[in-house]
């Protein structure tokens, strides 16, 4: 049975040698794993950022929303992705939501907006302020964990469905997860609603005090 196999390959050899080809010991070229090399200074992040060309958003961005506020804060907001006012000003969360979530951070925590730090899942802003596909927030989450491991917030609050899924892996619907808390190797998370979700359902904003209202305890 092996001579046979072996016989009906060394036909197959001698035919395409008649057909001309020869034989080789080249390995096909192959390209290593892209990797993205960050650096470990938040300016140099910051400047990688801006002129990052990694993912579709990219071409049709105004400015890269890197994020803002405290690089020692112990408190990281982290939103889905700038709106058209982030895009054009560069800051995140300036639109409505941004208003509100302010409101949020000064009458609940009593903290000041610049206390924190604010950033976002894709520090572009998606087209028609569609939710960030898989691929655009993957590209972008080296961005992220570079911002964390740097400025090593105690807390992380995610807002919206969108920001604690791709910041967890975890799918579970945010009307079950929110206000529960997550802790993770070096700081807390805490999922709650996203300011624009409660600008359209007011009623749902007791919810995010007590949610908040946690993380005051915690801090
Ligand atoms: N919504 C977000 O998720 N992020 C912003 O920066 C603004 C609105």
């Amino acid at each position: 049975m092996k001579n046979l196999r072996n016989a009906l390959l060394l036909k197959q050899l001698y035919q395409l040698k008649q057909l001309g080809y020869s034989y080789t010991n080249i390995t096909p070229y192959k390209e290593d794993e892209p990797t993205l090399v960050l650096p470990n200074t938040f300016d140099a992040l910051k400047k990688q950022a801006e002129n990052c060309h990694l993912c579709q958003l990219s071409k049709s961005r105004q400015k890269v929303v890197f994020g803002e506020g405290n690089l020692e804060a112990d408190i990281l907001f982290v939103g889905e992705g700038p709106g058209a006012s982030e895009d054009s000003i560069g800051k995140p969360f300036v639109g409505r939501s941004g208003e509100l979530l302010t409101k949020m951070i000064e009458n609940v925590l009593h903290l000041k907006r610049e206390d924190v730090y604010i950033t976002n899942i894709v520090k572009c802003r998606p087209p028609n302020n569609s939710t960030p596909t898989p691929t655009q927030a993957h590209t972008c989450q080296p961005y992220l964990l570079k911002q964390i491991e740097i400025i090593k917030p105690k807390l992380i609050v995610t807002l919206g469905a969108t920001a604690y899924q791709y910041l967890t892996g975890d799918e579970t619907s945010i009307s079950k997860i929110r206000g529960t808390l997550h802790q993770q190797n070096e700081y807390t998370l805490i999922p709650t609603y996203h300011p624009s979700f409660l600008l359209r359902n007011p009623s749902a904003k007791k919810e995010v005090f007590e949610d908040l209202k946690k993380v005051k305890e915690l801090m």
